[in-house]
């Protein structure tokens, strides 16, 4: 017995290595990440890659350990290099976000130190932080004091739980669900759709409210189809509206949705995961007006802040709604200290055990201040509109005046089908490798999207964009 534990222990602490160990690692590591960070502006923002080339890689488990060095140079060509690099500036596609440096460091300190921010009274300083940045963002859009939320591991984990959130608020059970109507538009985000099938109101009606020309939800209209449901004995509880789309940034006219939601007694989420944070730009609140009447918010600071991937957050004005769906009782927490002033994670979310997420966006907030975020939200604003007025002269077509950082526009040749054409500068732009482009499909039109939102997207990417643009409309029209 004596003996077999000895052998254990000598090599489980090879779990805990000595300080010259720690170092190599740690020095590796920060070779790669500073050679990363050093040549970011030089390198592709898509690398193109063939299915035989991924179906290659091998990711295996054994018994014994590797080097530190096979072991980046693996990541290098395994992962870092083919597909996307989400840290370029060239990143123009979908929803992009950069990944401040401090957020990293935010999360290397969380994982040495691995404070458990889920309840209170083991980590009241962890959890304290966490809820202190999300009264931040509950102020910053205007909620009242007694609100609060959680930090999640993304936007669309946070929209699960206010879904969920607003059906239990508004008692939705087996008995009445087939009779209860949620109203969002086409344009809503796909997420919203997951998380009304995930919290279990797949069997609701979902009404899709028609839009305005420039892809906003139509009040009007959505003030008529809830009255005659109303007529007709069903029950509209949930209305979901975007600050800020993913197709094309339009802001839904919030302030109309919510007197519509107050009028009827239904729960107003607004889906402001992309869009949230240009809320702290004084010129643009105007246009967020009536978020504050929301009873749930999604906001993501791995989008509007430009933090890495894996923090957005839900921001909810009731917080014994969301309490109410996310608290429980078990004997092994029984220790656990009940605390009003600082809830406890644990008891507003799905989660228990969890990362201590705060930390990496609380560290980038404190090391740099406020006002460079605000500046690069300005700037991304400023490059979309630079681009609307430059790409029209370049000849083509263009949607709506962005409201944000979103845009589309579309080339229409003549003599030629216009959505092949369009999908072939995608193709080309990829090609080109430096900057990246997605596009969208619009009343069976593809257009294509521009979404400016990495803090490392400057001038010189947007001119370089239309220039490769205009490169892959000449080569198509002379037919080269
Ligand atoms: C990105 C996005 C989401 C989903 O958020 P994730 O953080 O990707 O999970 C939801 N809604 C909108 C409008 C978005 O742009």
């Amino acid at each position: 017995m004596i003996q077999k534990l000895k052998k254990s222990e000598t090599l489980s602490r090879l779990l805990e290595p000595d300080e010259s160990i720690r170092k190599i690692w740690l020095d590796h590591v920060l070779n790669y990440s500073e050679e990363f960070l050093n040549t970011v502006n030089d390198r592709n923002a898509f690398n193109e890659y063939s299915e035989e080339q991924i179906n290659a890689i091998k990711f295996d488990i054994s018994e014994n350990p590797e080097t530190i060095t096979d072991i980046i140079s693996q990541i290098e060509k395994d992962i870092d290099i083919p597909g996307l690099n989400p840290a370029s500036g060239g990143h123009l596609g979908y929803i992009p976000g950069g990944g401040v440096y401090p957020t990293a460091l935010g999360d290397y300190l969380a994982d040495v130190f691995n404070k458990y921010a889920g309840i209170y009274y083991a980590g009241p300083g962890a959890v304290k932080l966490e809820n202190s940045l999300i009264r931040w963002m509950c102020s910053i859009i205007g909620f009242p004091k007694t609100a609060l939320g959680n930090l999640t591991s993304g936007g669309s984990i946070a929209t699960l739980i206010a879904i969920a959130t607003a059906r239990d608020a508004q008692n939705i059970t087996s008995k009445n669900v087939s009779k209860s109507v949620i109203y969002l538009t086409e344009q809503a985000h796909h997420s919203v759709e997951k998380a009304i099938r995930i919290s279990g109101l797949n069997e609701a009606i979902i009404r899709y409210v028609p839009m305005t020309e420039d892809f906003r939800m139509n009040t009007d209209v959505l003030r008529n189809m809830v009255k005659n449901d109303k007529d007709s004995g069903l029950n509209p509880f949930l209305l979901v509206a975007a600050a800020g789309t993913t197709d094309t940034g339009a802001i839904d006219p919030l302030d109309d949705i919510a007197e519509i939601a107050k009028q009827n007694n239904m729960w107003m989420h607004t889906d402001a995961a992309y869009g949230g944070f240009f809320i702290l730009l004084d010129a643009e609140k105007n246009k967020f007006k009536g978020i504050e009447k929301s009873d749930s918010v999604t906001i993501d600071p791995h989008k509007g802040l430009f933090l890495s991937y894996g923090l957005g957050a839900v921001l909810i004005k009731d917080v014994k709604a969301l309490n109410k769906t996310h608290q429980y009782q078990a004997n092994y927490m029984q220790d656990k200290v009940e605390t009003f002033t600082e809830p406890s994670p644990a008891d507003l979310s799905p989660e228990l055990t969890k990362h201590f997420r705060g930390l990496r966006m609380w560290l980038p907030l404190k090391l740099l201040g406020l006002k460079p975020f605000k500046a690069a939200l300005e700037e991304k604003l400023l490059l979309t509109r630079y681009f609307y007025e430059k790409i029209q002269k370049t000849g083509f077509e263009v949607g709506p005046f962005p409201d944000l950082s979103v845009m589309i526009y579309r080339y229409v040749p003549d003599n030629r089908d216009a959505n092949d054409f369009n999908l072939q500068l995608v193709e080309d732009v990829k090609k080109d490798g430096k900057v990246f482009i997605s596009s969208t499909r619009i009343n069976g039109d593809v257009w294509l999207r521009l979404a400016v939102l990495s803090f490392r997207t400057h001038k010189s990417t947007i001119d370089y964009t239309i220039t490769v643009l205009k490169k892959s409309v000449e080569k198509q029209t002379k037919g080269l």
